[in-house]
């Protein structure tokens, strides 16, 4: 740009905010760098040299001393009911989250009004009764009503669509069902999903084969639409599960991510070398990618197959038994005088923790250019895992700062503009002029999650600022009042 155009476009310019004297770190791995932004409407107007911006009549926000990034993208929640019913979002709007991916895990709360009962993991959204939309624009509409601090976008589960599909869950689809999964994927992805879930670990999709997969991963390939894997196996046969990963994407033509990448029992303590060395391998032939948070714990739903009685659990949400909610799974069946997985029956439906992971193997995901930030948050649970509050300040905090494990550059990167390339999530992810203006502002020294196992319900410090689509929506510990979220529909 010539001087004379710099010196018009200043004089002619204005915007609604200013943020001055920060420091911008683009969500790009570019060095971090001295920069004022100008938001005018939804976007970034003008990004420009400390002191060139000058608008007597915007507001002007110093963030002296401060990062400014790209909001923060969550590639792996269970937000799709908590959108509607708790719209403020404060567990993700509080930690620098401006847009999350829901769906996962096979997981999603459309299209599906269930006849029967609502077979678990499906419950971890909410109630049957939550579960009310044929199509993903009623969904849409819900949204637009609700109005989320945050922006989404959306997977179409597996789980889901096997059950308003397939009569006997035990079983592959047959023809006819598959057929009719197929429509379902193919109208949500023509409404604007951003892509596939899998979820082959629970006991609904558990039976299907790879070709029933396959099948239906074909359908969101000309939409260049994401299939996201939670896979059947992360435990002794993680390495099998992998290859299934990789030949069904691979035949379907689909780019493919591991979801919650992670060695999640004492027998594969250690493997995540060789887990990542397969994916650097299956990288030269295809797209493949992970998302991981930063705790050595996970949390699901209670089966009673899913207790080895040699890792500590404990209670998350139990329907029968409230009572028990946070307390450790072998001290209430040594009080009940049964093994654990006999506790487990009788506490189920419910959910828990279970410290299934290696600290050195989820460094070394975490460290892996592979690996995208998602907090896997489960947002019903009464006690939930403190991933759905503290994942993204623990990253930048405490995987950062405090352990040195990666630079501020690297740990943004990877919650912001390596997410939005892989799911294709375009103007968004990067500070950029004419990107939307999600943006962060927050103090690099302070940031840090406060959410802990038997507190997980805390706000994390450090977060000064967020903007979404240009509009202040938290600021200093509160929300604004302003709602601005969008449903982000695939943009091919
Ligand atoms: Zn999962």
């Amino acid at each position: 740009m010539s001087e004379i155009e710099t010196l018009h476009e200043k004089k002619t310019k204005y915007f609604d905010t200013i943020i001055i004297g920060g420091e911008v770190v683009d969500g790009s791995l570019a060095p971090r760098k001295k920069l004022d932004i100008g938001i005018c409407g939804d976007k970034i107007a003008e990004i420009a040299e400390p002191g060139a911006l000058n608008d007597s009549n915007a507001i002007t926000i110093n963030a002296t001393g401060k990062i400014i990034s790209p909001g923060f993208i969550d590639s792996h929640t269970h937000d799709d009911n908590a959108l509607l019913k708790a719209p403020e979002m404060i567990p993700k709007i509080s930690q620098g989250v401006t847009t999350v991916i829901s769906g996962n895990c096979g997981i999603s709360l459309v299209p599906l009004i269930p006849k029967g009962n609502l077979p678990p993991p499906l419950n971890i959204l909410g109630p049957k009764s939550d579960f009310t939309f044929e199509s993903l624009s009623q969904y849409m509409l819900a949204f637009e009503h609700a109005k989320p601090t945050i922006n989404t976008a959306m997977l179409i589960g597996h789980n889901t669509l096997r059950i308003a599909a397939v009569k006997d869950l035990t079983r592959p689809a047959n023809k006819t069902e598959l057929k009719i999964m197929q429509e379902l994927l193919q109208i949500g992805m023509k409404e604007g999903a951003i892509g596939f879930s899998t979820g082959t670990y629970y006991r609904p999709s558990r039976a299907a084969d790879e070709s029933e997969i396959i099948a239906l991963a074909e359908v969101i390939s000309p939409y260049k639409g994401i299939y996201a894997t939670h896979m059947r196996d992360e435990q002794t046969k993680i390495f099998k599960s992998m290859d299934e990963t990789f030949e069904t994407a691979k035949i379907a033509q689909v780019r493919v991510l591991i979801s919650h990448h992670k060695c999640a029992s004492p027998d594969v303590w250690g493997r995540s070398a060789e887990t990542l060395a397969l994916i650097h391998s299956a990288q030269k032939s295809q797209d493949v990618a992970t998302d991981v948070y930063p705790y050595n714990a996970g949390s699901t739903i209670l089966e009673p197959e899913y207790v080895d009685e040699r890792i500590r659990i404990f209670i998350s949400w139990s329907e029968p038994h409230p009572e028990m909610v946070g307390r450790d799974l072998s001290d209430i069946a040594d009080d009940w005088e049964v093994s654990q997985k006999e506790a487990v029956e009788k506490l189920k439906p419910g959910g828990g923790v279970y410290f299934s992971m290696d600290e050195e193997d989820v460094r070394r995901i975490l460290l892996d250019p592979t690996s995208m930030i998602g907090s896997d948050g489960l947002p019903n649970d009464i006690n939930p895992h403190p991933r759905l509050w503290g994942t993204f300040p623990r990253v930048l905090g405490h995987y950062c700062r405090e352990e040195g494990l990666f630079s501020l550059e690297t740990a943004i990167h990877k919650m912001t503009g390596l997410t939005a390339s892989y799911f294709r999530i375009s103007d968004r992810g990067f500070i950029r002029k004419g990107n939307f203006a999600d943006l962060v502002i927050f103090d690099e020294k302070k940031i840090l999650d406060l959410a802990t196992y038997s507190n997980p319900k805390k706000i994390s410090c450090g977060i000064d600022a967020v903007f979404v689509n240009g509009s202040l929506s938290w600021l200093d510990g509160a929300l604004t009042g302003a709602r601005k979220g969008r449903f982000l529909k695939h943009s091919h």
